[in-house]
């Protein structure tokens, strides 16, 4: 299913023009307008998702599948040092384009970005942990 005046969807489907490096029936991964580093591109599900709590099995079991095999291809071909997976959802989590897609970011040494999404560790201790393992788990 498309979603009206979804940008994702018009490029997913190939009603707007992207640099394509990929499709087939069910995906079409382009390369980001605003990238990260060389390479940094974005896998797009033809149907639309809001996000990972709406994404499909079958779509979820595809975009892990492609997104392995995308980045071999790229590490091979842009002799990259590193891969990073980033998946965004929500405006809290930092999701500025509302139709599901997975960042496929190649990594340089010495490209300038973050080695690593920056947290600042929490520290828990083990009865808060266990909470947490009951509120999700049980
Ligand atoms: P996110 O913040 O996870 O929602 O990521 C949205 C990504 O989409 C950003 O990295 C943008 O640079 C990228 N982006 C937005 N519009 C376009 C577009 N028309 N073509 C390619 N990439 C886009
Ligand atoms: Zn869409």
């Amino acid at each position: 299913m498309k979603k009206e005046d979804c940008i994702f969807c018009k490029i997913a489907n190939g009603e707007i023009p992207s640099k394509t490096l990929y499709e087939d029936e069910a995906f079409r991964v382009i390369l980001d307008l605003g990238p990260a580093t060389r390479g940094h591109a974005l896998i797009l599900p033809k149907n639309h998702f809001d996000n990972l709590y709406e994404l499909s099995d079958e779509a979820a079991s595809g975009v892990m599948k492609l997104a392995r095999k995308m980045a071999g291809i790229m590490t091979e071909k842009l002799n990259c040092d590193g891969f990073n997976l980033v998946q965004n959802n929500g405006e809290t989590a930092g999701q500025t384009v509302f139709h599901f897609h997975m960042h496929l970011i190649p990594r340089y040494k010495g490209d300038g970005q973050r080695i690593k999404i920056g947290w600042i560790p929490g520290e828990p201790d083990q009865e808060e942990l266990e909470e947490i393992k009951k509120t999700i788990a049980e």
